[in-house]
């Protein structure tokens, strides 16, 4: 069956969970009772307005997830906004701080973003250490004990948060390798959505989503309003993204699924 075909005739696996990686629902308040009868499983909400982080944090206490074994939560919190460099860098320090992933918008000027990001761990990349050397050196127990994965499951400080995501990520796929680096500390996720990418600069976003690992890979609606309209941009935004990594809709839902838990929680 050719996936065109496939794409037509096969409704979307809704029931294997798909999770919108960043939206905005706090921007039109009357929207929020609809979450509870999307069939995005959970959002990570994130305030547009400085003034509605509040809001969010309220409604996180009410419907947030506990933890990633909670079937209930429908909600996961992301806190922040956007700053010009300095207030971006102590956000960052404080996500390291307390080992949270965080979500960084990557729409424009990605050579100052990512100088801005790797400031953080300057002077902590990670050793990398060929796989004939891995073999001979001793002290290659040393070195697996500092593979960001599992860093992750440590609780240690640090100036740079454990996972990040780029939503809406436009950058080029060129871009995604420097990121992707062995040296690079950080477990990064790219997030794309129909409304950002697909809107002007689609070849750019198909080329930036075949770049990206199978694992690193997330979905988002970025829409500002909870209900049908947001389902629609999610189950479009997966659709697109099975396409063109020329995947089964039930692979990729459990894939981006996958990846979500990994991004939220830092393990499935
Ligand atoms: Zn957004």
């Amino acid at each position: 069956m050719s996936s065109i075909k496939q794409e037509v005739e096969e409704p979307l696996p809704w029931h294997l969970g798909v999770f919108d990686a960043h939206c905005h629902p706090t921007d039109t308040v009357a929207s929020l009772g609809d979450i509870a009868h999307m069939k995005t499983k959970t959002l990570t909400i994130m305030a547009t307005r400085q003034q509605d982080q509040g809001l969010v944090a309220k409604f996180a206490d009410v419907f947030g997830l506990i933890d990633a074994q909670d079937r209930g939560g429908r909600v996961v919190p992301a806190f922040g906004h956007r700053t010009p460099k300095k207030i971006l860098t102590a956000q960052l320090n404080l996500a390291g701080d307390l080992q949270r992933a965080a979500s960084v918008h990557g729409v424009a000027a990605h050579g100052l973003l990512y100088e801005t990001l790797a400031q953080t761990w300057r002077g902590h990349e990670q050793v990398i250490v060929s796989k004939r050397e891995r073999r001979r050196r001793p002290d290659f127990e040393a070195y697996e004990d500092t593979n960001p994965s599992n860093v992750t499951q440590r609780d240690m400080s640090k100036p740079w948060p454990p996972r990040l995501c780029l939503h809406s990520y436009s950058g080029s796929a060129d871009t995604i390798r420097h990121y992707l680096h062995p040296s690079v500390p950080v477990v990064v996720f790219f997030s794309f959505s129909n409304l950002v990418n697909f809107a002007s600069q689609s070849k750019k976003a198909v080329d930036a989503i075949k770049a990206v690992p199978d694992d690193r890979i997330l979905a988002e609606s970025d829409f500002h309003c909870a209900g049908k309209r947001m389902d629609h941009l999610m189950e479009d935004i997966v659709r697109s993204i099975c396409r063109i990594r020329c995947w089964s809709l039930s692979h990729g839902v459990e894939q981006l699924a996958s990846n979500w838990r990994r991004f939220v929680f830092g393990f499935e």
